[in-house]
């Protein structure tokens, strides 16, 4: 476990202005406030790997690196499936995250940082463009999308899918209407929350640790078990159950002083596993497109999920922890969005019952 500073983050409901890009938001849902309005990631990029539909734009977290300039705004942004089948255990294909990095002085946003109080004045402003290149984006996902409603052409789609959900919700009776149009809330992006970050109280992690030798203790009285392992496979499976209990009740007793966390944010430090299985090693980490070797730098809790208005009962969008590595030097490929890479961890299923009902 590295000693390096874990800072929380949590939801907070804000005015919607302060999410936008100007602002450099560190945020959840809504569509994405995206950093550089240059190289986006395509259309294919953003597209589930299983079942090929565009992904949902699921939060995005403002990590500037200090002392880099090429980092000096940095945003990474996380994109999921909402196909429920797509999530199968420890299966990331249904995820992709891309970091956007843009040094001080740019030709998208001022040298000096926004003002904290005020409202910028064009905020009725059409946010289907960006403004310095004119990419259009998806009236629905807020993503790269070109196509324009062959009616009215006012509204734009990154695809088929897009615009035959945005007809049949809504757009039916919006097109071509000159009042009352494009006000229908988008049917399918997340609801939007600011998220706002604490650093964690290291007290816990010493009390932690020191329960945690405790129990280390107990186990080490009781050799048995161990003498036990290799003599069935039935042995085998109980003795993996108590390791893998044992990674959850730290899961649980780390998070317990701050249940609603939704975030882990520690660059070069190490992600909390929810269980002792499917635990990347440095091999299951692909280098970055430039050589450099991707480093661990947050991790997305599940408790996430609660706030998503996923469904809980069926099936579901579900994970147990999303941890995200990437390049160890933040490099910069031609001013493009770089895809980063996301390790999904699931809960075993004795587990889920557990935190669902905690
Ligand atoms: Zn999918
Ligand atoms: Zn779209
Ligand atoms: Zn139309
Ligand atoms: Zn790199």
């Amino acid at each position: 476990m590295s000693s390096a500073e874990v800072v929380l983050g949590f939801l907070e409901d804000a005015e919607p202005w302060r999410l936008r890009s100007p602002q450099f938001p560190s945020k959840v849902g809504g569509k994405p406030a995206w950093l550089s309005q240059r190289g986006l990631p395509s259309l294919s990029g953003l597209e589930c790997d299983i079942c090929r539909l565009p992904l949902a734009f699921l939060l995005q977290v403002y990590a500037p690196i200090s002392g880099q300039d090429r980092s000096f705004h940095r945003t990474l942004f996380l994109f999921c499936c909402k196909t429920p089948e797509c999530y199968t255990r420890n299966d990331s294909r249904c995820m992709k995250v891309f970091k956007s990095q843009l040094p001080r002085k740019n030709e998208f946003y001022p040298y000096d940082p926004p003002p904290e109080d005020e409202p910028p004045r064009d905020l009725e402003k059409d946010h289907s463009v960006l403004p310095v290149y004119g990419v259009k984006l998806c009236w629905v996902c807020g993503c790269p999308g070109n196509k324009a409603c062959s009616r009215c052409h006012a509204v734009t789609y990154c695809g088929k899918h897009h615009q035959t959900l945005h007809w049949k919700h809504a757009h039916k009776k919006e097109c071509c209407s000159p009042e009352a149009t494009l006000v229908t809330a988008s049917p399918c992006i997340f609801p939007e929350s600011e998220l706002v970050t604490e650093p964690e109280e290291e007290e816990e992690e010493k009390e932690a640790e020191g329960e945690e030798q405790t129990a280390n203790a107990q186990s080490e009285d009781c050799p048995s078990l161990e003498e036990t392992l290799a003599e069935t496979d039935l042995e085998e499976m109980a003795m993996h159950e108590t390791e893998d209990n044992k990674v959850f009740q730290r899961f649980k007793k780390k998070i317990a002083p701050e249940p609603h966390q939704v975030l882990r944010y520690s660059r070069g430090g190490s992600p909390l596993w929810v269980s002792s299985t499917h635990i990347p090693s440095d091999q299951d980490i692909p280098a970055c497109i430039c050589g450099a070797k991707r480093t661990y730098e947050f991790q997305v809790m599940p408790q996430l999920l609660n706030s998503l208005c996923v469904d809980s009962t069926g099936a579901s969008i579900d994970w147990g922890t999303l941890a995200v590595y990437t390049c160890s030097i933040s490099c910069n490929h031609d001013d493009e969005y770089c895809p980063e890479f996301v390790w999904k961890q699931d809960f075993s299923s004795d587990q889920q019952t557990q935190i669902k009902q905690s």
